[in-house]
C-alpha cells in the first residue's frame, strides 16, 4: 500500500482501522460483520465542575468510548492527561477489543480518558476530580463489574483505582461483587498481587518468547540469547520502567538510552534502570542526571542503532518523519499506538520486525482479568492449596532422602517444597497467556500466504476470533 504524507496525517483510529483492514484482506468475514467489528459502538462524553482548594470552580471533561461488546464486561483504562481527546480515547477502546482477543481474555474493547494534568492539581483536588469523573461514568452505566471495568492507564494508577471502587460501593453498597467494578487497585483494597508491574512483565515476556523462536529472530537479524542485547526505552513509567527493569536485572540486557519527556540518556555500558527512575521521582524528568550523557532533542535517541527498540511512552512516536532513520530491527510497542499507519507500512517494506502494541502490552489486561476473578471469586489466588503444595513438596523430598540415603541441599528443597504464593501463580498465568498469543501469531505469520509482518499476524488472529463469537452468538434480534 502505497502511503501519502495526507495518509500519514490520519487520526489515531483510522491509523488502527488501517492496519485492521490490512489483516481483514486475509480473512474470510462478512463485509457487514466486518463493519461492525471495526466500529465504534458507544462514545459517553461528560462534562463536569469541581471545586478547587481555593475555593474556585473548575470545568472538566471526559469520555468512555465502548468499541465493542461481543464479550462482557468491556475492559479498558482511564487516561488522565491534557492531550486526551475523543479519536484518541476511540482508537485505545478499539485497540483494547483486538488486545483482548490475542490473549483470550474474555472481555470486550473499552477506554476512558479526562482532559486534566495530574501535575497541576493537590492530591485533594485529584480524588474531587476522579470521585466526580467515576461518578458520571457509574449514573451512565459506564462502570460495573459486570458491564465496563476500568483500569490504570496513563497518568492513573492504583490510587485513582481505589477512588473510583470506593465511589461505585458508595452507590451500591449491597453489590457483593462492587470491588469488580475496576482492576489495578491496590493490593489491601482488592487489588492482585504483580498488577502493577503486570504490563511491563508482559513485555519482557512477549521478547523471552520471540527469542525462543530462533526463525523469528532471524527476520530481526538477532541471534544468541537476550544476555547483552542493546535496548532503547521511549518512556519510563509505569510499563517502561518495569519493562526495562526486568530486562536489565533480569535478562542482562543494555538499557543504552532512556528517553523522557525532557530528554534522553545514552550509555552504551547501560543504564541503570532504578537510579534513573530513583532520580525521576526526585527531579520529575531525567535532565541533570550524572553519570550518562545527556541528550536535549530525546526523540532523536529513537534513531539510535540498537538491538531491540522498546516505545513505552506515547503514541505516534515514530512516523513517515523519523521512520527512515529508525536503525533498530526490532521494535517491541509497549506504548498504545506509537507507530503511525505510514510509518508502519516503511517498516513493513524494509523487513523490521514489529511485535505490535495490541500483543505486546497485554500484560496489564490479562492480570486485571485475573483480578476480576478474584474480586469475584472473594478469594486469593493459591489459598486453598499453597500449604497442600508445600506438604507434598515436602513428602517428595523426605522420600527422596529417605531411598537414595543422601541429604538434599537447601536450595533445592527450598524449591521443591514451596507451595505457590499468589504472586507466583499471577506470573505463571501471565507468562503461559503470552507465550501463548505468541504462537498463534507467529503460527499465522508462518502458514499464511501474502502475510509478512507479525502485526498483520495479530490482527488476524484477533479477527478470527471475534468474528467467531459474533456468529456462535448469532446477532439479535
Ligand atoms: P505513565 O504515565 O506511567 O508513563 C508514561 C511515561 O512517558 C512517563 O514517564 C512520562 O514522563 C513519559 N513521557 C511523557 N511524554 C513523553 C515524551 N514526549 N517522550 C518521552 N517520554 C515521555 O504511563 P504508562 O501507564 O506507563 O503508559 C505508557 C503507555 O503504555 C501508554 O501508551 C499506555 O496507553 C500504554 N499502556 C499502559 C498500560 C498500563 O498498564 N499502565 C497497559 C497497556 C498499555
Amino acid at each position: 500500500m502505497a502511503v501519502t504524507a495526507k495518509e500519514e496525517r490520519l487520526p489515531f483510529s483510522k491509523s488502527v482501522e488501517h492496519m485492521v483492514d490490512r489483516a481483514m484482506h486475509y480473512l474470510n468475514i462478512p463485509q457487514g460483520l466486518a463493519q461492525q467489528i471495526k466500529a465504534c459502538n458507544i462514545v459517553f462524553q461528560t462534562q463536569f465542575p469541581v471545586r478547587m482548594d481555593n475555593g474556585e470552580y473548575k470545568t472538566f471533561r471526559g469520555w468512555r468510548a465502548v468499541h465493542s461488546a461481543h464479550r462482557l464486561p468491556v475492559k479498558g483504562g482511564i487516561r488522565f492527561a491534557t492531550h486526551v481527546h475523543q479519536d484518541e480515547v476511540e482508537a485505545l477502546a478499539a485497540l483494547m477489543t483486538y488486545k483482548c482477543a490475542i490473549v483470550n481474555v474474555p472481555f470486550g474493547g473499552s477506554k476512558g480518558g479526562l482532559i486534566v494534568n495530574p501535575r497541576d492539581h493537590s492530591e485533594a483536588e485529584l480524588e474531587r476530580i476522579t470521585r466526580r469523573f467515576a461518578y458520571e461514568l457509574i449514573k451512565g452505566g459506564y462502570i460495573s463489574p459486570g458491564g465496563n471495568v476500568p483500569a490504570p492507564d496513563m497518568g492513573t494508577g492504583e490510587r485513582e483505582m481505589a477512588w473510583i471502587a470506593d465511589t461505585y460501593m458508595s452507590m451500591y453498597p449491597n453489590d457483593v461483587n462492587a470491588l469488580g467494578c475496576v482492576t489495578g487497585k491496590p493490593v489491601s483494597t482488592g487489588g492482585i498481587q504483580g498488577r502493577t508491574e503486570a504490563t511491563g512483565r508482559g513485555v519482557q515476556y512477549a521478547i523471552r518468547e520471540f527469542f525462543r523462536h530462533p526463525e523469528d529472530m532471524k527476520l530481526a537479524g538477532l541471534s544468541g540469547t537476550l544476555a547483552g542485547k542493546r535496548i532503547v526505552v521511549q518512556g519510563l513509567g509505569n510499563v517502561g520502567y518495569h519493562a526495562a527493569k526486568f530486562l536489565q536485572e533480569e535478562d542482562d540486557c543494555k538499557i543504552i538510552s532512556i528517553i523522557e519527556w525532557d530528554g534522553a540518556l545514552v550509555d552504551e555500558n547501560g543504564l541503570n534502570v532504578q537510579a534513573v527512575r530513583d532520580y525521576m521521582d526526585e527531579h520529575r524528568g531525567v535532565k541533570g542526571f550524572l553519570g550518562a550523557k545527556y541528550v536535549e532533542n530525546g526523540l532523536s535517541c529513537l534513531e539510535l542503532e540498537c538491538d531491540i527498540l522498546i516505545p513505552a511512552a506515547l503514541e505516534g512516536q515514530i512516523t513517515l518523519e523519523n521512520v527512515d532513520r529508525i536503525k533498530t530491527n526490532l521494535i517491541v510497542e509497549a506504548a498504545n499506538g506509537p507507530t503511525t499507519f505510514g510509518a508502519d507500512e516503511k517498516l513493513r517494506q524494509r523487513g523490521v520486525v514489529v511485535l505490535a502494541d495490541a500483543f505486546a502490552n497485554a500484560g496489564g489486561v490479562t492480570v486485571s482479568y485475573f483480578e476480576w476473578i478474584k474480586n469475584l471469586s472473594h478469594i486469593r489466588f493459591g489459598r486453598m492449596q499453597r500449604r497442600l503444595e508445600e506438604w507434598r513438596g515436602e513428602k517428595v523430598v523426605e522420600a527422596l532422602e529417605l531411598m537414595t540415603g543422601q541429604k538434599m541441599p537447601d536450595y533445592l528443597k527450598n524449591d521443591i517444597s514451596r507451595g505457590a504464593d499468589e504472586l507466583a501463580l499471577v506470573r505463571s498465568g501471565l507468562d503461559d497467556t503470552m507465550r501463548q498469543a505468541y504462537q498463534e501469531i507467529s503460527e499465522v505469520f508462518h502458514s499464511s500466504k501474502g502475510i509478512t509482518d507479525f502485526r498483520t499476524a495479530a490482527f488476524v488472529v484477533s479477527l478470527q476470533k471475534i468474528a467467531e463469537s459474533y456468529l456462535e452468538f448469532g446477532i439479535w434480534p
